[in-house]
């Protein structure tokens, strides 16, 4: 079987190098196929398509880009049950979570179908007598994006859609763990029309994408994935003088008052703990209990641990698949036992699971800690994998301080029935996406997405009309005409007249 390789001009392109590494499909443990690693030559390459196609698509009327993006959503939505499949095959989370991360991603594609109305600039007439203002957005040029493993389908699509209808030419660098659904993707969006050059992916790992921060053609890079690599390439691209926004790890907790639905609650916690095996920027790691219901809340959410059906993320009846490689496997395995040496109550251990006919597998099962504190390794650092961590806390005061004093501020959730409670937490959570009584709170996408404090380096969020801004560059326009022109030179400041 041939390697996954690149995509530049509108064809599957052969790697210039000879670089590669398996994809495996983590449910059965054996390697699935290999991709290409890039390099710089790759890189290059598809600057060239993408300058080639720039002067045309950035010319072409927003309406026509639109309607291309309007045909993309239709080939997604005949191809969004393939798409899915691709996913749990490289990424091992099960298929309905698969088909509700392409559906999130098409939500961004219908939103770029409405890129005229997004681009419309703002006219002021007679800012003096004779003189018109306005200011116009216009595209950046050639920008690139690179996209973490936990959502091949989504996360280019929180960039590539908006980038492209904004009129700029793209390319994307995808996770060498599940890097297929980039190549279907791109087949798409040659069938809906778009024009080659304008949308290129080059397979790869570091090796790329420093290729793509060094190189001058290359305005504005997106970037999701973990906070260490998201920091470098933040302050590489600013080196490079590009525009940069960085998103970065999280530690997502939700606080659980007293008064809280118990049943309501448990619900929330085990699905958004241990859905997609913890490995959502989004997933929520640490339960903080406020108060009594710690006692009540610990059992329920151990019965749930233990009884997760996990297995292939094919079958109709999984809840939970494995992790992405046995390295991650291995890895959330040994942040459990830092907890237990550390003197965390171990309540479910998920370690050792294996799964009757997948013994392959990297499988691990549902985790719960008791009695954790700010202290321990496993409440400071993400582990990225189902382990819920528990920290009991006496009030509202106490669960608001200790989130505000994680470093990292990418979601949050607050439990409760009290109104007052649920704005008060709103208004002071130093993070920037909550959840009342919601705990993914993954905005929708036309709001924007993006964490507060190490979770994001760069001013403005992905997608939505913050997106639309990060793509395109304001340009201001002022205008007179002879008949209302004053002779003679004027030396002083000009001011409305
Ligand atoms: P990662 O940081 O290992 O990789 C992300 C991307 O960076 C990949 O394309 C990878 O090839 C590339 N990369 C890896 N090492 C690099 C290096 N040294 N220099 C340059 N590029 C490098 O992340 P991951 O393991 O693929 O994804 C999981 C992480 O992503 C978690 O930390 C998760 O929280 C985060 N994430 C964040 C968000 C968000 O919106 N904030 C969303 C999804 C995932």
């Amino acid at each position: 079987m041939d390697d996954i390789g690149h995509y530049i001009g509108g064809r599957t392109v052969a790697p210039s190098g000879g670089r590669r590494q398996p994809v495996w499909n983590p449910a059965t443990g054996a390697v699935a196929r290999h991709v290409s690693l890039g390099n710089a030559s790759d890189v290059a390459l598809a600057v060239d398509a993408a300058r080639a196609a720039l002067p045309a698509w950035a010319d072409t009327p927003p309406l026509r880009r639109a309607r291309v993006m309007n045909a993309f959503l239709q080939l997604l939505n005949q191809h969004k049950d393939a798409l899915a499949a691709i996913i749990t095959a490289e990424h091992g989370k099960v298929f309905s979570d698969a088909q509700g991360e392409v559906m999130r991603g098409i939500d961004i594609v219908e939103f770029a179908c409405g890129i005229p109305q997004l681009l419309k600039g703002d006219y002021t007439d007679q800012v003096s007598t004779g003189i018109d203002n306005w200011t116009m957005r216009q595209p950046l040029g050639i920008v690139a994006g690179v996209t973490p493993f936990n959502f091949p389908v989504m996360v280019p699509m929180w960039m590539f859609p908006v980038a492209i209808a904004c009129g700029n030419c793209f390319i994307l660098k995808p996770s060498e763990r599940d890097p297929s659904p980039s190549l279907l993707m791109a087949d798409l969006l040659k069938q809906a029309g778009l024009p080659d050059g304008v949308f290129n992916v080059v397979q790869g790992d570091k090796v790329v994408v420093d290729a793509l921060l060094a190189h001058p053609d290359v305005k504005a890079l997106s970037f999701v994935g973990s906070t260490p690599i998201a920091q470098h390439v933040y302050e590489t691209g600013a080196r490079h003088g590009k525009r940069v926004q960085a998103l970065g790890g999280a530690k997502n907790h939700m606080v659980v008052m007293p008064d809280a639905n118990l049943e309501q609650a448990v619900d929330a916690l085990v699905g958004a703990a241990y859905g997609s095996a913890g490995e959502r920027c989004m997933a929520v790691s640490v339960a903080v209990l406020v108060g009594d219901i710690a006692d009540r809340i610990v059992p329920l959410l151990a019965e749930r641990a233990v009884g997760l059906v996990v297995k292939n993320g094919m079958e109709r009846d999984a809840e939970m698949g494995p992790l992405v490689s046995k390295e991650a496997r291995d890895r959330v395995e040994s942040y459990i036992e830092s907890g237990v040496a550390e003197g965390a109550t171990l309540v479910a251990d998920g370690r050792g699971l294996s799964v009757p006919g997948h013994e392959q597998g990297f499988f691990t099962g549902g985790t719960l800690f008791d009695n954790v504190t700010p202290q321990m390794k496993i409440y400071r650092e993400e582990i990225f994998g189902p382990v819920l961590s528990c920290v009991r806390v006496a009030d509202f005061n106490a669960a608001l301080d200790l989130v505000n004093a994680h470093e990292f501020g990418n979601g949050v959730a607050c439990f409760t029935s009290d109104g007052n409670v649920a704005r008060e937490f709103a208004r002071r959570v130093e993070i920037g996406m909550v959840g009342i009584n919601v705990p993914i709170p993954v905005p929708m996408a036309w709001h924007g997405f993006g964490g507060w404090k190490r979770s994001i380096f760069g001013d403005l969020h992905t997608y939505g009309e913050e997106g639309v801004r990060f793509y395109t560059r304001q340009k201001s326009v002022m205008q007179r005409w002879p008949a209302s022109t004053p002779k003679g030179a004027e030396f002083v400041m000009p001011t409305s007249k």
